[in-house]
């Protein structure tokens, strides 16, 4: 899946969340933004040719050799640590708001939700076999269904 298309379907995942958990702080809420559309490039830095990879550089090259694309960056033991890591370590220690958190893991979760749709698929408990995976094929017309179908949801609520 693309990278816009990443972006618009955590754009539609923040906005359940932000429903469900609303803040009415409008410096958490832009905070919250970035951090959602951060999590939602992160996962593909296991991809040195992606809109992050790309800027990351080395350190994409190096993490796709070691834990290669779609691996263990693209699992749910990601999501499992890193809301360990906000619960236990930086929202006690470096004081960020647990919402503003949550806006990247719920970025994070929507990444993998988008590639779980795709053909290729995740592993989610990687590196067990198990793959979800759906009828959507990355750059082509499916795609662009599932991006006009996220468009109309996000216009008309
Ligand atoms: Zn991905």
């Amino acid at each position: 899946m693309r990278s816009n298309t990443h972006i618009l379907l955590g754009i539609l995942a923040g906005s359940v969340y932000f429903h469900y958990f609303p803040n009415h702080n409008i410096v958490l809420q832009i905070l919250f933004s970035l951090a959602l559309i951060f999590g939602v490039l992160l996962p593909d830095i296991d991809e040195a040719h992606s809109t992050i990879g790309q800027r990351a550089g080395f350190v994409s090259k190096l993490i796709q050799k070691i834990f290669k694309h779609r691996g263990f960056f693209h699992s749910a033991w990601m999501i499992l640590i890193l809301y360990a890591l906000f619960q236990f370590v930086v929202s006690k220690y470096l004081a960020i708001n647990n919402f503003v958190l949550m806006g990247f893991l719920v970025g994070y979760a929507a990444h993998l939700l988008g590639d779980a749709i795709t053909v290729n698929g995740i592993k989610p408990f990687y590196p067990l076999g198990l793959t979800i995976c759906g009828p959507v094929r990355t750059g082509k017309f499916s795609e662009v269904l599932v991006a006009l179908a996220i468009i109309t949801w996000i216009v008309t609520h």
